[in-house]
């Protein structure tokens, strides 16, 4: 990384995986909300669907996610029955409107259920929602307890899109994270998907984590790139204990430094280039043939909660505890306890307990924000002409030290991050946005 940049690499930035972040949703959005917009849904319209399965059966230190560890299949039936009923309540509400494009399952994790309460959830979102033949289902795994004939079932359910948590392959750094998974296990599981006939197979990896450096980080890649995947996501783990107490478990004196996670995100973007991916957005890697690298190359990319999409749809309903649903400027979330959840669909009531509704400023907030992260040349303009005035001069005043500074480049009123500047990409975004600069509603970005 250029001198110039080490500034900006201490600042913790939100992740922009939507815009507002969730930080600011409040209690003022209600089941009702999204219900009038699912009414207001076109016919034919394309809709995305994220079923949220919030089980693992052990606590990796690290994770930020909304999860619980669950040593009782009995509950996750309970939740299966929920979703199920959850289902019914967003096909009532859009009385035969839209047209599922795509099905993620995340978590938590997925495959903590087993294959046939999967497949009563994708039954339920067929007969109520109508899923059509050509819909991407996509699933996050665990290696840990990923067996050979889960794999051949999920491929059988259709299934066209997998993804293992990787994380990294040094036995230290598992230690410090609580995450034991050697790479004999992650290479039959890659031998049994390749098997199954998946032909898009994605890592996620992190850098950032105890105890690692460069060496070990290395070998990760060495072995990332042997089992050849064909999307990577390189991850930066972000160590928030205050909103994460499961964290406090990891040695802070064991983290590398910020300029040492610079240096492994930039030895994983060559190592992969090298090896034949593509850069997606920033954090993202894809081979030349995968839909993902399609949708960059061809301007199609998003920015959405599953990172980056090439997914045409514009509205997602989201199922199951703490779920997000968005639909034309409303986010709707669900509750995130799970028990509670249950609760509320047993009760008969709707789930969704916050959200917000955007402003027109936010939304072109958002599209700035979500082109500049996609690698899409980015109308600053609009963002400018909607800020107040001494919000413009500040934005102006930052945009030409990252011009200085080699950062970005100008194509009319449009800007570009510089090839070498990925890492800086929310940094940019950042100085668009105008809540990172000046947080709204006592709240403030964590992450
Ligand atoms: S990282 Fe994944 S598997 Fe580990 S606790 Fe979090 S959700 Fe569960």
């Amino acid at each position: 990384m250029k001198d110039a940049w080490r500034k900006y690499l201490d600042g913790r930035i939100a992740r922009y995986t939507s815009y507002p972040s969730a930080l600011h949703f409040d209690g003022s959005v209600t089941g009702d909300d999204l219900a009038a917009k699912c009414r207001e849904v076109d016919l034919y319209a394309p809709i995305s669907l994220y079923a949220h399965i919030p089980f693992c059966r052990q606590l990796c230190w690290y994770c930020g996610c909304s999860m619980r560890v669950e040593n009782y299949y009995s509950r996750a039936l309970e939740y299966v029955d929920a979703m199920i009923a959850e289902i019914a309540m967003h096909a009532a509400a859009l009385n035969g409107r839209g047209r599922p494009q795509s099905v993620h399952f995340g978590g938590g994790t997925p495959n903590y259920l087993r294959p046939e309460d999967v497949a009563r959830i994708l039954s339920a979102i067929e007969e109520q929602l109508g899923l059509t033949d050509s819909a991407h289902l996509s699933i996050e795994l665990d290696p840990r307890i990923l067996r050979a004939q889960d794999i051949e079932n999920f491929a059988s359910l259709g299934f066209d899109r997998f993804s293992l948590g990787v994380q990294d392959f040094d036995p230290d750094v598992q230690t410090a994270v609580n995450r034991i998974q050697g790479y004999d296990l992650v290479e039959s599981c890659v031998s049994d998907i390749r098997m199954a006939g998946v032909a898009d197979l994605s890592f996620d990896i992190l850098y950032g984590l105890p105890r690692q450096s460069m060496t070990t980080f290395s070998d990760t890649l060495d072995k990332v790139i042997a089992l050849d995947p064909d999307r990577v996501s390189v991850f930066g783990y972000a160590h928030l204990p205050s909103a994460f107490p499961r964290q406090r478990m990891i040695d802070e004196q064991s983290l590398p430094t910020p300029a040492l996670r610079a240096e492994m995100a930039e030895l994983a973007d060559l190592r992969l280039i090298g090896a034949g991916y593509r850069r997606i957005g920033f954090d993202h890697y894809a081979k030349p043939g995968n839909a993902l690298a399609g949708a960059a190359a061809a301007g199609r990319l998003k920015r959405n909660f599953q990172g980056f999409a090439d997914d045409p749809s514009s509205t997602i309903l989201g199922i199951g505890a703490s779920a997000i649903s968005f639909i034309d400027g409303l986010y709707a979330q669900n509750e995130k306890n799970v028990g509670a959840y249950v609760g509320r669909i047993d009760r008969g009531e709707s789930p969704v307990v916050r959200g917000l509704q955007r402003t027109r400023r936010e939304a072109v907030v958002a599209a700035a924000i979500g082109d500049l992260l996609c690698g899409i040349p980015t109308d600053v303009g609009e963002v400018l002409k909607i800020a107040a005035p001494a919000e413009a001069l500040q934005l102006c005043a930052a945009l030409d030290r990252f011009e200085a500074e080699g950062i970005i480049t100008w194509q009319g009123d449009r800007i570009r991050l510089a090839d070498d500047a990925f890492l800086l990409a929310r940094t940019v975004a950042a100085a668009l946005d105008p809540y990172a600069v000046a947080p709204a509603r006592g709240m403030a970005y964590s992450i």
